[in-house]
């Protein structure tokens, strides 16, 4: 009998939204009518700018020409586009060659199949709470996961020790769910500590665009000796509103090896075995991304969100709560009134003021206690959820 990958079977019950929309749903069965403040979502709000959408109508008709039409596009991306993407590293001051980024469907996408680069029998370490992927990818391809736990005193930006190892690090910054931020200095113990130990940091930037502080770094590479140990896997999903479009971007340093192998030659082999490419007419829509006008454009629907995180904020200090993120996130990470649980936290929002927000411990467990509020929802929503956010009473 065909034994199917029991791996499966380890998986825990990815209950997190599911048990927010039932919850809902019965809100809204016995309360009809009344308006609910959806401040959980992770998706955005805001449609694709109009450069991306210009680009995306000329490139549709491009592929009804039989001059400009594009078949099969290259397995690791178009020329056009990784270039655009190495050129704006470059306004950063990171030096990538074109080649080093490989286009991807999104990070989601490449979190999962990144994994084929390393042993089955290699380890992951993911700072926990964290985006549930990063555990169920692993989990999924029978990988021993090490879980650490990052804690409020440390704003949730735990430092390596030398007594945690592990093949694979994730690290996500801008942090989903927390918000946190890491420092250069922080982000540099860890490129140590994993050039050290031969490990490999998977650095999630999917959130980079909201860094607004000048000192903080929106890439791993931006640091000394991240190009031996670190891969950048990077979507424009919210940094330009593709999340239903789908493109995403990862950097693979030529210099990074392991055991005599080269990680960049080990992916441009996988890709090119794996995928045909992304779609020709995706990619002439995140080239126009990176235009000085794509540019423009997309930071002020960012600004947007904003504007939400401070509006968020604002409430948050009024009504004297402890949290972190928002200001270079598009996420707030609250704490819960003394000794209420998220879930408890989570009815007491729903059923007292309409606000539905994401209970911290789907998370992992050291996010109990905990709420996550997303800046992508509508502001005018944003601005009544955050005033009876405010409100005393919610938090006591
Ligand atoms: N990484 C993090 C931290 C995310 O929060 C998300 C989406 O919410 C992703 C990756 C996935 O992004 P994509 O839409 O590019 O698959």
């Amino acid at each position: 009998m065909t034994k199917p990958n029991m791996h499966y079977a380890d998986l825990q019950d990815s209950y997190l939204f599911r048990r927010i929309a039932q919850k809902v749903a019965t809100y809204e069965e016995e309360h009809p009518g009344n308006h609910l403040y959806r401040m959980g979502i992770g998706d955005v709000s805001l449609p694709l700018c109009d450069a991306v959408i210009h680009a995306l109508h000329e490139a549709v008709d491009d592929q009804a020409d039989a001059v400009r039409f594009h078949g099969y596009m290259p397995e690791c991306g178009a020329p056009f586009l990784r270039k655009a993407i190495a050129k704006h590293y470059g306004l950063r001051g990171v030096s990538l060659d074109a080649d080093e980024v490989f286009v991807s469907s999104g990070a989601s996408d490449e979190l999962g199949d990144i994994l084929d680069l390393f042993d089955a029998r290699s380890s992951a370490m993911v700072i926990e709470p964290a985006y549930p992927a990063y555990v169920d990818a692993n989990v999924m391809a029978g990988r021993a996961v090490v879980h650490v736990p990052a804690y409020e005193e440390e704003g949730f930006l735990p430092r390596p020790s030398n007594n945690l190892q592990a093949d694979v690090i994730y690290l996500c910054s801008p942090n989903n769910p927390t918000g946190a931020v890491f420092g250069k200095r922080q982000l540099q113990e860890w490129i140590d500590f994993a050039n050290r130990h031969d490990s490999v940091i998977l650095f999630d930037a999917a959130y980079e665009a909201f860094i607004e502080d000048a000192e903080l770094p929106h890439s791993i590479f931006e640091l000394d000796g991240a190009r031996t140990c670190a891969i950048e896997i990077c979507s424009l999903s919210k940094t330009a509103g593709f999340t239903g479009t789908r493109l995403g971007y990862t950097v693979i340093p030529k210099e990074l090896k392991r055991h005599g192998m080269l990680l960049h030659d080990m992916w441009v082999r996988n890709r090119t075995t794996k995928t045909n490419g992304v779609s020709y007419i995706i990619q002439r829509g995140a080239a126009a991304v990176f235009t000085p006008e794509g540019q423009r454009q997309i930071h002020k629907s960012i600004g947007v969100y904003k504007q939400n995180a401070r509006v968020f904020m604002d409430a948050l200090d009024k009504a004297g709560v402890w949290y972190c993120g928002g200001r270079n996130a598009p996420y707030l990470w609250l704490k819960c009134p003394e000794g209420m649980g998220s879930w408890e936290f989570f009815d007491r929002l729903l059923n007292e003021i309409q606000v539905v927000g994401t209970p911290g411990e789907g998370f992992g467990s050291c996010g109990e206690g905990y709420f996550r509020l997303s800046t992508f929802g509508d502001p005018q929503d944003t601005i009544e959820a955050a005033r009876r956010l405010a409100q005393v009473g919610v938090f006591r």
